[in-house]
Order: C-alpha cells, then structure tokens, then sequence
C-alpha cells in the first residue's frame, strides 16, 4: 500500500465541507484502509481527516492515546467544560499553538460498516476529536488560537498570516 499524500495549509480543499458518507461498500473501506496507513506510517501523527488527504468527505481516522478509532460521518452531540491546551496539526508539520476546546465530548458517529456508535471522551482525546471533526467543517486549529502565533520552538508563525493564507476558498460551481 501506498501513503497518500498529506496537503498544507493553504491549500483551498482544508477549507471545503466536507459531504457526508452514504455508502458503507469496497471503495470506502479501501480509502478507510489507505487513511489509516498513511496515519501509522507518519511520524509522531495522532490523527488524519480525509480532506488532508484531498478528499472532501467526511471521515476521519485517529491513533491516539492507546486508541485507534475510525470515524465515519462524526458529529458532536453535546460538549462540556473548558480547557486550554497546545495543538498541532498534520497540515502545518511541527508547529503548535494554545486552542480553547471542551473538555469533554459526546460524539455520534458510523463505523466503516455503516453501524452507529457513541463514545465520550475527556481530556486530550476530546481535543483530538474536535480538531477532527472541525477539519471536515473546513475549520483549523488556528482558526481558534486567541494567541498570535504558532510556533516550533525556534521559530514562530503570526496567526494572522497562517489565516491570510489559508482564506481561499474555492469555486464550487
Ligand atoms: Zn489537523
């Protein structure tokens, strides 16, 4: 199998809404399957949403916290609490920045199979959940930061430019 390839910010598809999955067959559990090597196989990644590999749909595969879960068609059914923490993403390899999220999620979602499932999840996993599922919406982390730069450790990104850069959006008719 072959690793798909992984696209940037700036790149008009992370902005695209992503469609919901209507058919649970082959062609699904085989970009399910490709998702899911292209997560194992980078380095230090904790999960992967379909539009960064550029296909606007919504499905997302996450490796984090001694889980692995495939999320078909996610949706957060209700949220709790507060938090404050570092985030990253895939699509701006290395850099991080402080994001306000909920502590705890409920998130509605299908399995490759079509069959629904509830979870709840607390903490940085509820993190990594909304960072998911935000993707599918078009929406980054960045989008959220109340801080005015990502940084690296050595250098840092203003916000400001990360958000000019990734404005564009595309012509869909
Ligand atoms: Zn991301």
């Amino acid at each position: 199998m072959k690793k798909e390839k992984i696209i940037y910010f700036g790149n008009p598809v992370l902005r695209d809404q992503a469609k919901p999955v209507t058919a649970f067959h082959k062609k699904l559990h085989a970009l399910v399957d490709v998702m899911k090597f292209t997560l194992l196989n980078e380095d230090g990644a904790a999960a992967l949403a379909a539009n960064q590999v550029s296909v606007p749909k919504r499905i997302t595969v996450i490796n984090y916290m001694d889980e692995y879960l495939e999320l078909i068609n996610p949706e957060i059914v209700s949220s709790s609490g507060e938090s404050v923490d570092s985030e990253g993403c895939l699509s701006l390899p290395g850099y991080f920045g402080n994001v306000r999220r909920a502590e705890t999620v409920i998130v509605k979602f299908q399995d490759r199979n079509g069959k629904e499932r509830t979870i709840e999840r607390s903490g940085r996993m509820a993190r990594c959940l909304q960072h998911e599922i935000d993707h599918l919406d078009g929406i980054l982390f960045i989008d959220r930061m109340e801080e005015q730069f990502v940084t690296n450790g050595e250098n840092k990104l203003a916000v400001e430019d990360l958000l000019r850069a990734t404005s564009v959006k595309r012509d869909v008719d």
